[in-house]
C-alpha cells in the first residue's frame, strides 16, 4: 500500500534500519520505519486519509508518524546529517537513500527493503549487513562513527548484549579509543541517559552490563564508579531472583532494570547516586527505594539474619518495597527468609470467624487492624500450614 502511494507520487519508499534487522532475524515487528526519497509527510498524509487515521507531522524534520491498527508507521524524508560536534544533535539536509543509510550506526542497522511495487521486497544492503547478521558482528560504517556520535558506544554494546553479537576487531578498537578519549563525558547527558534507560529495559541486561564492564563505560558515566567482582556477583544473583519473581508472580512484575541500577549505584556515594537517578529520570519508586537502601537496608538485613520466628521475618519485611525485597533476596545470607516472606508470610490470612468475633468484642478501626495483625503473627508462628490468600 505504502509502495503504491509512493509510486503514484513519483517517490521511492523503503523500510529501513532496525526494522529490517529484526525482519531478517525473524522477529515480529509492530513499528515500521520508512525512508522516502521524496516528501515523507505528503506520503504519510495520503496513507492516513486512505485509512481515515490522523498523522502527526514534524515539518522541521520532514517526518510524520501515524498508527494503523496495531502498526506504528514512521515516515522520514531521506536525509543527510552533519554533526557540528561529537554527540550534538545533527544538522539535516535532504538526500538519497544511500546517504540516509550511511549516516546510520552499524551495518546491521543500515539496510533497507524497497516497497515500491516494481521492486517490492528487494533488500538493499550497501555495507554488508546481511553478512554481519549471519556472522553475529556489530560493525560501524566508518572509522569516525563513535567520534561523530559517542552514544553509539553504548548502542553497540546494547545490541551486542541483546543479540549475543561481538564487535568486529576494528570496531572494538575504535570503540575503546573513543572511550579512552573521554567522548562519553562530552556527549549530551540527556542522550546518554536515554540510552541507559533503553539498556535497563533489555532482557539480557547482564550481558550488556558485562560488556559495559569489559569496555569500562560506566566509569565514564557515573562519577566515582568502579567495577568489582563482588558487584558483578551481586548482579548475577539478582538476575536469578528477578527471573524467579517474574515467573512466580507475573502480575507483580516491575521494570527490573531499575533494580539492577540501584544495586550498581549502591556502590557509590548517596549524593552522586541520587543525582544520577535524577539525570536518568528514574521513576519516584526508584528514588524512594534508593533512599531506603542507603538508610535501612543493611539494618533490615542484619535483623533478618538474627530473626528466628516467622512473625519476626514478617514484621521486618512487610511494607518494604518489592525492589528492596528482591535485592535482599539476592543476598545468600537471607535469601530463604525473604523467599518465605514473598511466597507465604505476606499472604497469611486470619479466619473470617476470628474477625467477626473481634468485631463482636467491639473492636474497630486501627484497634481491629492491630488485633488482626497480632493474630496473623501468632498463626504464622504456631501452625505448620497457614491459610493464605494469594492473588
Ligand atoms: P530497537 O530495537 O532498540 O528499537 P532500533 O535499531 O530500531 O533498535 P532506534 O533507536 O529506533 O533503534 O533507531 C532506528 C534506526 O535509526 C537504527 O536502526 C539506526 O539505523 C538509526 N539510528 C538510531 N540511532 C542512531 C545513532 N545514534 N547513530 C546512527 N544511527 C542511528
Amino acid at each position: 500500500e505504502v509502495g503504491e502511494i509512493a509510486q503514484g507520487l513519483g517517490y521511492k519508499a523503503y523500510i529501513v534500519g532496525g526494522v529490517v534487522r529484526d525482519i531478517l532475524l525473524g522477529k515480529e515487528v509492530w513499528d515500521l520505519d520508512f525512508v522516502v526519497e521524496g516528501d515523507a509527510i505528503e506520503l504519510a498524509e495520503r496513507l492516513a486519509s486512505r485509512y481515515k487515521v490522523k498523522t502527526h507531522p514534524f515539518p522541521e524534520f520532514g517526518t510524520a508518524h501515524l498508527k494503523v491498527g496495531t502498526l506504528k508507521l514512521e515516515f522520514a524524508t531521506a536525509r543527510r546529517e552533519t554533526y557540528s560536534r561529537p554527540g550534538a544533535y545533527p544538522k539535516v539536509e535532504r538526500a538519497s537513500l544511500k546517504e540516509d543509510l550511511v549516516r546510520r550506526d552499524f551495518t546491521i542497522n543500515a539496510m533497507a527493503i524497497s516497497v515500491n511495487p516494481e521492486s517490492f521486497g528487494t533488500l538493499i544492503d550497501y555495507f554488508g549487513g546481511v553478512r554481519d547478521l549471519k556472522d553475529k558482528i556489530i560493525r560501524v560504517l566508518h572509522p569516525v562513527s563513535f567520534i561523530e556520535d559517542p552514544v553509539r558506544i553504548l548502542r553497540a554494546l546494547r545490541f551486542a548484549g541483546r543479540l549475543g553479537f561481538k564487535c568486529s576487531k576494528s570496531t572494538e578498537r575504535l570503540l575503546k579509543q573513543a572511550v579512552n578519549l573521554g567522548l562519553l563525558e562530552e556527549a549530551p547527558t540527556g542522550r546518554i541517559m536515554n540510552e541507559i534507560r533503553l539498556a535497563l529495559r533489555e532482557d539480557r541486561i547482564l550481558e550488556i552490563l558485562s560488556l559495559y564492564r569489559k569496555f569500562k563505560v560506566l566509569e565514564h558515566i557515573i562519577k566515582g564508579f568502579n567495577w568489582t567482582q563482588n558487584l558483578e556477583d551481586k548482579l548475577v544473583s539478582l538476575k536469578k531472583v528477578t527471573d524467579w519473581h517474574s515467573l512466580e508472580f507475573p502480575s507483580e512484575r516491575i521494570d527490573y532494570g531499575w533494580v539492577f541500577l540501584m544495586v550498581i549505584l549502591s556502590t557509590i556515594k548517596p549524593d552522586v547516586s541520587m543525582k544520577f537517578l535524577q539525570d536518568v529520570s528514574a521513576p519516584s519508586w526508584v528514588r524512594e527505594s534508593m533512599e531506603s537502601l542507603y538508610t535501612t537496608l543493611n539494618i533490615i538485613k542484619g535483623n533478618l539474619q538474627k530473626a528466628e520466628r516467622n512473625s519476626e521475618i514478617y514484621k521486618l519485611l512487610k511494607g518494604v518495597h518489592l525492589s528492596l525485597l528482591l535485592i535482599l533476596m539476592s543476598c545468600r545470607e537471607v535469601q530463604d527468609k525473604v523467599k518465605l516472606f514473598l511466597e507465604r508470610l505476606r499472604f497469611v490470612k486470619v479466619p473470617p470467624e476470628a474477625v467477626r468475633e473481634m468485631k463482636e468484642r467491639g473492636l474497630e478501626g486501627r484497634e481491629l487492624g492491630e488485633e488482626i495483625e497480632k493474630l496473623k503473627e501468632r498463626l504464622m508462628d504456631e501452625e505448620k500450614s497457614f491459610i493464605m490468600e494469594r492473588p
